[in-house]
């Protein structure tokens, strides 16, 4: 493993992007499983960010608002509670989807939430000046993942504070390409695992995160980096941005401009011939 912006000792590691089977309908791990298996590793702390109601989350959506928060949070508060006894910091998140694009928003908390309802089913610009309003952020997740069951790369260059270049469940050339994204517009970056499962992880080297200078003393300090552009060291394989573009791959970007709307990007997003090394 190595850092993006300078080499050096490994600082405070904290895993940004994960899911419980308690909220999450694709989910394997409890909140507790996860905690000891980041604890072991070493890690200072962990995000949990479930899948939210626009997403593959496991809560009925025809509930009323107040138990579907409560049920939604219950993968969380059981990763707390671990936390508190076997000493990991555990953060609270969500993962919005909005079909092909998703989105991680850190920074509001259950009350939030519960005196929020509108954000269920919101546009995406609204999403993000509802989340600052309530002192939070917004990343966009694996914005060049590519899969069977999704159709384009849509681009939310204006719905977040920046954007998960790397994450461990992509294939890296869509982490390459992300990268280049991101370098190109000058985003922030976070580097993520989407862990599931942690009956899974063998060692430190099979999760991504995010390394710091200094901990987390609230999740409002992980959004203050990020809207601060303060340092965010990616923890990630050090030739995670070095996938050869694989020109054979048809990719199918799209802005969403002001309206929502798809525009095609008409881009290959990585120059074959511009140096690849994130120095
Ligand atoms: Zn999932
Ligand atoms: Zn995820």
């Amino acid at each position: 493993m190595y850092y993006i912006q300078e080499v050096f000792p490994i600082g405070y590691l904290y895993e940004t992007h994960m899911h419980t089977c308690l909220a999450s309908a694709c989910g394997k791990s409890t909140g507790k499983e996860h905690v000891r298996r980041y604890r072991d590793l070493g890690f200072t702390g962990i995000i949990i960010t479930d899948h939210f109601f626009g997403g593959n989350c496991a809560v009925p959506r025809h509930l009323p608002w107040d138990e579907k928060i409560r049920l939604f949070c219950a993968g969380f508060e059981d990763a707390w509670e671990e936390g508190q006894k076997v000493g990991l910091d555990v953060f609270f998140g969500w993962e919005q989807g909005y079909g092909d694009d998703e989105y991680l928003v850190y920074g509001l908390d259950k009350q939030w939430l519960l005196d929020h309802p509108e954000i269920e089913k919101c546009s995406r610009a609204r999403q993000l000046a509802l989340v600052h309003e309530g002192g939070g952020a917004v990343i966009q997740a694996h914005p060049f993942r590519m899969r069977d069951y999704m159709t384009y790369i849509r681009l939310g260059l204006s719905f977040a504070d920046g954007a998960e270049v790397a994450n461990a469940g992509n294939r890296s050339v869509h982490d390459t390409y992300a990268y280049h994204y991101a370098q190109e517009f000058g985003l922030v970056m976070t580097a993520g695992s989407d862990n599931h499962d942690s009956s899974k992880i063998q060692s430190q080297d099979d999760l991504f995160g995010v390394s710091l200078d200094a901990p987390l003393t609230s999740i409002q300090d992980y959004v203050q980096l990020i809207r601060s552009r303060g340092p965010i060291h990616l923890h990630v394989p050090d030739d995670r941005f070095s996938a050869d573009p694989n020109t054979s791959e048809q990719l199918h970007s799209f802005w969403i401009d002001s309206y929502e709307h798809l525009i095609p990007t008409r881009r290959l997003w990585i120059n074959p011939f511009s140096p690849t090394d994130p120095e």
